[in-house]
């Protein structure tokens, strides 16, 4: 049985090409750029003053307070203003392009303009270059400014949309489909007899794709039927990923790995030492990527966060689409049987110093309910059998770990 490390290498070593589009930059937020951007004029454009003011030279008012002339008005987008000549100020606005000849703004709080509005008493010195931005000082024409690779947000936007980048190209988000399978299953909105169960996983996961601003295509839940599997499993893989739940244990009716095999899929593993979701099972035809999730609830979404988030989000572009980990201190004493990593659910809190660890009683991977009292789990090293309280562990942060309260 392959470990959870093994098992990221072999996804990260399958993917396929990243596919890139183009689209409007009002739409990129949350997209991950796939080309570098290059400032195509000076920012600022002209030295631009930083405040309101008068612009000046430093050397007219070493000696202030200081009269000097009122020579003109600089306005923002009211033109380039006059030459300034020795002995005089040009009033100023924020934003306003600074006049040749002067080398410093001096702000409006340190001037008292006449009565007459002819001169201008300047009450403190300024240094030379004072309260002015001088062109191309945040970027020159040709500098690289955003890089490929960077996930574009609202400051991103803004640079875009500085420099005229109508369409930009972006890492094109993959196509996903989510197959339940099983004999048992109903749908939410039907009554299961005794012996059925509603469908949940399909909708966990995908709330979790959309978690990563993915929507997929939801194909149904399938029997436990080879010839049913086959079919809905050839519509799957229309899609660029395909994630199926359940069927991919060791039972009888655990039809899923032999449709691999008919649909002729190669399976790149089928067994992970991790707990819970050790029958997880990664294939792929050509381009197309197969996951065989468990059926038990909290295996299918732990293994989604385990495996299919490190594929998907490299596929949409990013470097490291993993969830946060970070460490916390366990508040509890706790066993397990050696072997697999486990990621055990726990409410995880800040106090006074440091993380919390709170582990949550959980009574197996069927149980969900459980897991709505988590933000996080913490990991249980695979060949540990005890971890006392008071031990530092790792965590692997809940997608909504931020926002969730108790
Ligand atoms: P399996 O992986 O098919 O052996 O299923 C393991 C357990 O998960 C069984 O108790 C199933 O009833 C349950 N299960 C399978 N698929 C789902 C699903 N889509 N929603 C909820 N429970 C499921
Ligand atoms: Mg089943």
């Amino acid at each position: 049985m392959i470990s959870v490390e093994e098992a990221l290498g072999i996804l990260l070593s399958n993917l396929p090409e990243r596919k890139v589009e183009k689209i409007s930059f009002q739409l990129a937020p949350g997209r991950i750029l796939a080309e570098n951007l290059v400032a195509t004029c000076d920012i600022p454009p002209f030295h631009r003053s930083a405040v309101d003011g008068f612009a000046i030279l430093a050397s007219d008012v070493e000696n202030a307070p200081v009269e000097l002339k009122l020579a003109g008005e600089s306005r923002a987008g009211g033109g380039i203003p006059g030459k300034l000549n020795p002995g005089e100020a040009i009033a100023i606005m924020t934003g306003a392009p600074v006049p040749e000849g002067a080398d410093s703004v001096q702000m409006i709080e340190q001037c008292r303009l006449s009565s007459d509005g002819r001169t201008v008493s300047i009450l403190a010195p300024v240094k030379v270059r004072e309260n002015i931005a001088p062109r191309g000082s945040e970027a020159g024409v040709g500098k690289v400014v955003l890089d490929s690779g960077h996930r574009l947000g609202p400051a991103e936007i803004a640079v875009m949309a500085t420099f005229g980048f109508t369409e930009v190209s972006v890492y094109k988000k993959p196509t996903v489909a989510i197959l339940a399978t099983g004999d048992e299953l109903v749908e939410f909105d039907q009554t299961p007899r005794l012996d059925q169960i509603r469908n949940s996983n399909a909708y966990c996961l995908a709330s979790q794709l959309r978690y990563m601003d993915i929507e997929a295509d939801y194909l149904g839940v399938a029997k436990d039927d080879k010839r049913e599997l086959r079919l809905r499993m050839l519509s799957g893989l229309e899609r660029d990923v395909l994630i199926i739940t359940g069927g991919v244990s060791m039972g009888e009716y655990d039809l899923v790995q032999d449709v691999f095999h008919e649909l002729g899929l190669e399976i790149l593993f089928s067994k992970v030492a991790i707990k819970p979701g050790k029958p997880t099972v990664f294939a792929r035809r050509g381009e197309k990527l197969v996951f065989g999730l468990p059926g038990n609830p909290i295996s299918a979404l732990v293994t989604f966060e385990c495996f299919v988030r490190p594929v998907l989000g490299r596929l949409c572009g990013m470097k490291s689409p993993e969830l946060p980990r970070m460490k916390g201190e366990l508040q509890a004493d706790m066993k397990q049987s050696p072997g697999r990593t486990a990621f055990m659910p726990a409410w995880v809190f800040w106090e006074e110093d440091g993380w919390k660890v709170e582990p949550l009683l959980w009574k197996s991977s069927a149980d969900i309910i459980s897991f709505t009292h988590a933000n996080a789990t913490f990991i249980f090293p695979k060949h540990r059998d005890f971890l006392s309280r008071g031990e530092s562990v790792e965590l692997m942060l809940l997608p909504d770990f931020f926002v969730r309260q108790r």
